[in-house]
């Protein structure tokens, strides 16, 4: 059987990600086999070599979610999809086909979901196994490093515009300059948003400016600036329309519940497994919709991958760093320490 190099997950303790020589996997008939082009590093890649994730993980994994690649073998199920076609894939890898939420199309909140990268083997390597099902089509003016960003641009779409709902000139906080983050600021404005303030920490200060480049009108660091004050002094005084929660601590919740107006919406997309111990009767006072969003569909992905082809969407602000698989580490590194907004890993 034939190997390849991997960059997988052994154990749940803390720093246990290395390169490995792995089987190349075989395929089922109605799976592709994809040479992989290009693959995101995420927060959660990142939390995983941290031993620091809040969801179960099987090792020992291959991580890698956020992918794009070329076709290389075809089960014999597969139909539509043939060898040389250049691919992106969804995460939902496994999912029960029979469960209520799938039947309605919104398999991505199928509790029985399994994903790439924690529960089965993901990109981070030559060659991935991939459900047919996944698949989309890559537009030919989309670079592969770009293509292994739509996964992100999805969540953001998600976040902000599915679950969301951002009106002509509404102004929009969004919380939390990550990739995600970032990607909802630059959504927001896409979806019409007359103002948007992002909001970060001191050490996010360059992450800050780059979304003051990428469709935020604003920034804000909430260890020096009064943000409640700048949001009142940016709209009518009641507050923000629309918040957008892209932080990773779910104390953040506290803040969108000062910050935005009555009858506002806070979509909450920033994973916290911190409990909370604060009062969110300001969501009753103010009679606030929480929204939570979680990963995305069908719909969205054609949506997606039809922005970044016409370039009404581009991601390429965000993408720091390219680099070949051996690299992993400064790449995790540099997105853990916050120098790398998105890295994108070539194997
Ligand atoms: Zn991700």
């Amino acid at each position: 059987m034939s190997k390849m190099p991997a960059v997988v997950q052994f154990s749940l303790a803390k720093n246990s990600v290395e390169l490995r020589e792995v089987p190349v996997p075989t395929i089922g008939d109605r799976d592709v086999l994809l040479r992989v082009r290009g693959v995101g590093v995420c927060g959660s890649d990142v939390h995983q070599w941290h031993g620091s994730q809040s969801w179960s993980v099987r090792t020992p994994v291959v991580l890698g979610h956020e992918f794009c690649g070329v076709v290389t073998a075809v089960g014999k199920d597969v139909t539509g999809f043939a060898e040389g076609d250049r691919v992106v894939s969804e995460t939902a890898a496994e999912i029960d086909p029979d469960s209520p939420m799938t039947r309605q199309g919104l398999y991505n909140l199928d509790m029985k979901r399994r994903g790439f990268g924690y529960d089965l083997d993901g990109a981070m390597a030559e060659y991935v196994r991939v459900p047919a099902r996944l698949l989309h089509r890559v537009p030919a003016t989309v670079s592969d490093e770009i293509a292994a960003m739509t996964e992100p641009c999805c969540v953001a779409y998600q976040a902000t515009v599915v679950n969301a709902r951002i009106r002509p000139g509404d102004l929009v906080v969004v919380i939390g300059p990550g990739p995600i983050g970032l990607l909802c600021a630059h959504m927001a404005r896409l979806g019409g948003a007359g103002k948007v303030v992002l909001v970060g920490v001191t050490r996010d200060r360059g992450r800050l400016d780059v979304g003051l480049k990428f469709g935020a009108t604003h920034a804000a660091d909430v260890q020096k600036d009064d943000v409640g004050k700048l949001i009142t002094d940016l709209g009518d005084g009641l507050g923000a329309d629309v918040i957008i929660d892209a932080a990773g601590a779910s104390a953040s919740l506290r803040s969108a519940l000062e910050w935005v107006r009555p009858a506002g919406q806070i979509a909450k997309v920033g994973w916290g497994p911190q409990p909370l111990d604060f009062s969110i009767d300001l969501l009753v006072r103010k009679a606030v919709t929480l929204q939570g969003s979680f990963s995305h569909n069908w719909p969205v992905w054609e949506r997606v991958l039809h922005m970044l082809g016409s370039g009404q969407l581009d991601p390429r602000p965000l993408l720091t760093r390219v680099a070949r698989l051996p690299d992993w580490r400064p790449c995790f590194e540099g997105m853990h320490e916050g120098g790398i907004i998105k890295a994108v890993l070539t194997p």
